[in-house]
């Protein structure tokens, strides 16, 4: 007799299920997490990413594909950058977590850096936790090279890989972000600082559950320290970087997201995500799920571009903006929207219609025409 699912288990196995036989689940990263954050009404991006679906992929199967990724020479340049910044036992970042955010600490000398390798993602946060315990209960300064954190989304474990995180003797605990981004006398491009602060939002919140299971809980810094190449050259540069503000909002619209398992229960038997079905069929699959499109996707999601050809053809306002979307309350096609300007449609005392109608009459009189001209 099959033993019975737990919910857990069941939850695991329908996401591979949704993710296609023998694909493996690609890991949240917290860059996608913090675009997740941004559009939390999106059922389509959470149960993607909550079944570990490659969205690039995807995107290109469904004919879309995204404009998405750092060029090999930019991932290269990168990773250069940080193995420069973490030579030496990490003596370059340490010092500049000193200087940045802890002066009145001793200066880091033979700080530890633990060895924080494991099988699977489950035992890299395991790792991480022990190490974390331990550095916080040693006193001096130790730097965790790539921990693994582990954060609840959507009533998911997603897997988190900061690119440091530094215990301070005091036992508090700082996410260290390093970014091939130039830092040009002292400051960066606002766009990029605004992303990375928003990718360590997540961290922080991470590194928060885990303080949580430590008594007394260590306080975990929201200054997060922003390592940069100083001026285009080699040398290290870093700022520290207040994310309180992303922190906040971050964890407000992640309680926000509809729970993995709901949306998975309400797609029809059979559904699958996979790259290798043709394209009708992921057509058919990517539009069983309701996405809220708008603009700001085409920034944040890789499935940007089909979601976009969508909305336009059902003639969505959402494909207009968001601030355009609230402005008309009700009315939620263009088709809708011209109705009501011309008077053909809409309760007139609602205060979208009448502004459309006002609207309306007013460019009429500009253009030396009536209203039912209006297209
Ligand atoms: S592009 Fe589509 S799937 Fe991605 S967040 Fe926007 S609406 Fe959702």
């Amino acid at each position: 007799m099959p033993l019975p699912r737990t919910r857990e288990t069941g939850l695991r196995q329908r996401l591979a299920e949704l993710r296609g036989p023998e694909v493996p689940a690609k890991a949240l990263d917290a860059r996608a997490l913090a675009a997740l954050a941004a559009n939390p009404g999106c059922k389509r991006r959470a149960i993607l990413d909550g079944a570990g679906v490659d969205k690039a992929a995807l995107a290109d199967a469904l004919g879309s594909p995204s404009a998405f990724g750092q060029s090999q020479f930019a991932l290269t340049r990168g990773n250069a950058f940080e193995a420069r910044v973490k030579a030496d036992g990490g003596a370059e970042l340490l010092r500049l977590v000193h200087e940045r955010l802890d002066r009145k600490a001793e200066p880091p000398s033979n700080a530890e850096v633990p060895d924080l390798t494991a099988i699977g993602p489950e035992g890299r946060t395991a790792r991480t936790a022990l190490a974390l315990r331990d550095a916080t209960a040693s006193g001096g300064w130790t730097l965790l090279d790539h921990p693994m954190l582990a954060l609840d989304v959507a009533g998911s474990p997603a897997f988190l890989e900061p690119d440091a995180v530094v215990v301070h003797p005091d036992g508090s605990w700082t996410v260290v972000e390093i970014k091939s981004f130039p830092m040009l006398d002292g400051s960066a491009d606002p766009a990029k600082v605004g992303a990375a602060a928003r990718q360590a939002a997540v961290y922080v919140l991470a590194l928060e559950e885990e303080a949580a299971r430590l008594t007394p809980p260590p306080r975990v810094r929201h200054h997060v320290l922003l390592v940069c190449p100083k001026d285009f050259s080699n040398l290290a540069t870093a700022s520290a970087v207040d994310i309180r503000k992303q922190r906040a909002v971050t964890s407000r619209q992640l309680a926000r997201l509809t729970r993995v398992q709901d949306i998975a229960d309400a797609l029809p038997e059979g559904t699958c995500f996979s790259p290798e079905l043709p394209a009708d069929e992921l057509t058919t699959a990517v539009e069983a799920v309701p996405a809220t499109y708008a603009p700001e996707c085409l920034s944040a999601c890789e499935l940007a571009f089909h979601c976009r050809d969508r909305s336009r053809a059902d003639g969505a306002v959402t494909s207009l903006g968001r601030s355009v979307r609230a402005e008309l309350g009700g009315l939620t096609t263009v088709e809708d929207v011209l109705a009501a300007a011309r008077g053909e449609a809409g309760d007139p005392d609602d205060p979208a219609v009448a502004a459309l109608r006002r609207a309306a009459e007013l460019r009429a009189q500009a253009l030396g025409r009536g209203v039912a001209a209006c297209r």
